[in-house]
């Protein structure tokens, strides 16, 4: 073999070398960025269809105008409620889904609120898993210093507190002051609010710590936060004394609450069709005790069809209050029941896709919201509450103290 063949030979050799090696790099390449995108779950990468919660919106209506079926819509939304307490979405929230029309499911949902929480969901099988990403935002307690201008609610709004904020102060305070006979513009008053800063700007639904009220006719009223868990239903404001000043007379059913459905028109998670939801579902593990939320008797104590094992009490008022899916039912129709009394346990009997609890109102003969009821989670505190509420408003008192205005 002469010297030119062997060049000519090696040439050919190496081209074919060279050949074979590249698709392998660039299918090398492409594992590469593969791999890169799994690392960043955030940047999306497939088609997403975004809607924005408008006022007055619900979960069902922007996902019915994205074009999913509704038993999509009905699977996605119930499993949706079990994560995230309904009654905290906010118009402006955004819901992103990926939607995969092979399989007819939601595959990929993220939820953001006010806008540091997100709320990843993903389907396998039919099963929604879920994490929660939660933003870095920063603490600030700050005092607002204020005078009464005509009512309390336009007075705080003006200040710049968000509707949800102005409800907490209005319920503490009215259950002592007589706002329509007593308050006169000019009365004097003080809040010590937590406000969660993210970018610069405060995110709604702050804590109010603590609320002071003073006028030639009122008085000097104060309130502080006491807390548990949160969801407990015993936070919120009291007086020194333990003493919840917003005093309805109506408890709430369960110990904590977290709300998976809310009254009105929904997708029924189990018809999969649009029907009108008469009630609150309330998320609860089977088991958890139900409290009858006033005094009142039983009307109604037996297995009833779709709400499966039903109570019924009538209260005073002529309210009625309904409690379903029950796993065991603790009274009999006839017994009166005092408010706060065991009434049964949670469970899933009846059309049901889960332990929960169906709660029901009616008045006139007709469902209305729950949301109408005003729940207070405990009129006085008790007295092991009593101890941990003391230091807590010690160190209300400190930050009060520190605060800037
Ligand atoms: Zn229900």
């Amino acid at each position: 073999m002469d010297l030119g063949k062997t060049i000519l030979l090696t040439l050919i050799l190496g081209l074919i070398i060279l050949f074979s090696i590249i698709p392998t790099c660039f299918s090398a390449k492409n594992k590469s960025d593969k791999a890169l995108q799994n690392l960043t779950p955030n940047v999306p990468q497939e088609p997403w269809m975004q809607s924005t919660i408008p006022e007055g919106g619900s979960i069902y209506s922007i996902l019915e105008k994205s074009g999913i079926p509704l038993p999509e819509i009905a699977r996605f939304s119930y499993q949706f409620g079990n994560y995230i307490d309904v009654t905290t979405l906010q118009p402006g929230d955004t819901l992103r889904v990926i939607f995969d029309p092979d399989s007819q499911k939601i595959t990929k949902a993220m939820f953001t609120q006010e806008p540091t929480i997100r709320h990843h969901f993903k389907t396998e099988s039919d099963t929604l898993r879920y994490e929660k990403e939660l933003l870095p935002v920063s603490l600030q307690t700050r005092i607002i210093n204020g005078e009464l201008n005509n009512t309390l609610d336009s007075t705080l709004l003006a200040l710049g507190l968000h509707p949800y904020e102005k409800q907490q102060i209005n319920n503490g305070l009215e259950g002592d002051i007589n706002f329509q006979t007593d308050a006169r513009n000019g009365d004097k008053f003080s809040i010590l609010i937590e406000e969660r800063i993210f970018e610069g700007k405060r995110m709604p639904r702050a804590k109010i710590l603590y609320v002071s009220y003073e006028g030639s006719r009122t008085g000097f009223h104060e309130l502080f936060r006491y807390e548990e868990e949160e969801g407990a239903v015993v936070n919120g404001l009291y007086n020194k004394e333990g003493k919840a000043r917003s005093t309805s007379g109506v408890g709430y059913p369960l110990g904590y609450i977290h709300v998976s459905s809310t009254f009105g028109r929904w997708v029924n998670p189990i018809s999969g069709r649009w029907e009108f939801h008469t009630g609150y579902d309330y998320r609860a593990s089977y088991g958890t005790p139900v409290y009858s939320v006033a005094n009142g008797v039983v009307t109604v104590s037996s297995y009833n069809g779709g709400w499966g094992n039903e109570i019924r009490i009538k209260h005073p008022s002529g309210m009625v209050t309904q409690y379903a899916h029950l796993s065991t039912l603790g009274v009999r129709t006839g017994h009166a029941v005092k408010k706060g009394q065991v009434i049964g346990r949670i469970g899933s009997t009846g059309y049901s896709t889960g332990p929960h609890l169906h709660f029901g109102l009616m008045q006139g003969g007709q469902w209305i919201s729950p949301a109408n009821l005003r729940m207070v989670g405990a009129e006085k505190l008790s007295s092991a509450q009593m101890e941990k509420f003391k230091l807590m408003q010690d160190k209300i008192r400190q930050q009060l103290e520190q605060a800037p205005a």
